[in-house]
């Protein structure tokens, strides 16, 4: 996606200055380790860029909306999300001016090339770093059935014909065995 709104122009940047942006972007599905989940709102941001020479210190806040399905019953969860976007870009040109101490002491260095900065991937990964590995619909979720996948959060007296069926062919099978041995 290419959003004109989030391209900073780095030639045109006069130190001290400062800028706010706020807009939303339209996003469908975020990818995280857990997989492809979907975005039910659309991310809405609000960040704060302050020239420093020719370093862009970027600070704000995204938040947005993703369904997941429970861990244990598969049924879909809201959840809201808050991410802090925090960006530190600096001239690839003036990196060998700076020590090696002083750019370890900067957080979420970004070295920059060319004449703009694109701040989409950094709102991509202040959502995508607040998405939580799983999810339960309720810590108390009891999740499905083992044996048919019944739901025993709506079915809580649930008795399993077919994990009765799973018993009785076990002991079938036992017995079956010891008479094949004899
Ligand atoms: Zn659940
Ligand atoms: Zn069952």
């Amino acid at each position: 996606m290419f959003y004109p709104e989030l391209i900073v122009k780095t030639t045109s940047l006069i130190s001290g200055q400062k800028k706010t942006l706020k807009g939303r972007i339209s996003l469908k599905s975020i990818d995280v380790p857990l997989g492809n989940i979907p975005v039910v709102s659309n991310p809405v941001y609000d960040m704060q860029l302050i020239v420093v020479d020719d370093e862009v210190l970027v600070k704000g806040k995204v938040h947005t909306s993703l369904e997941y399905p429970c861990v244990r019953c598969l049924e879909t969860v809201s959840m809201e999300i808050d991410g802090v976007i925090e960006a530190h870009y600096i001239s690839e040109e003036k990196t060998n001016l700076k020590s090696e101490e002083e750019m370890d002491s900067f957080e979420n260095v970004i070295y920059y090339g060319g004449s703009e900065i694109d701040l989409y991937d950094r709102i991509i990964e202040a959502i995508a770093v607040e998405v939580p590995e799983y999810v339960v619909c309720t810590p108390h979720c009891k999740g499905l059935c083992p044996y048919c996948g019944a739901n025993l959060n709506e079915e809580p007296d649930h008795e399993c014909a077919e994990s009765k069926k799973a018993e009785t062919n076990s002991v079938f099978d036992v017995l079956k065995d010891l008479k094949d041995n004899l």
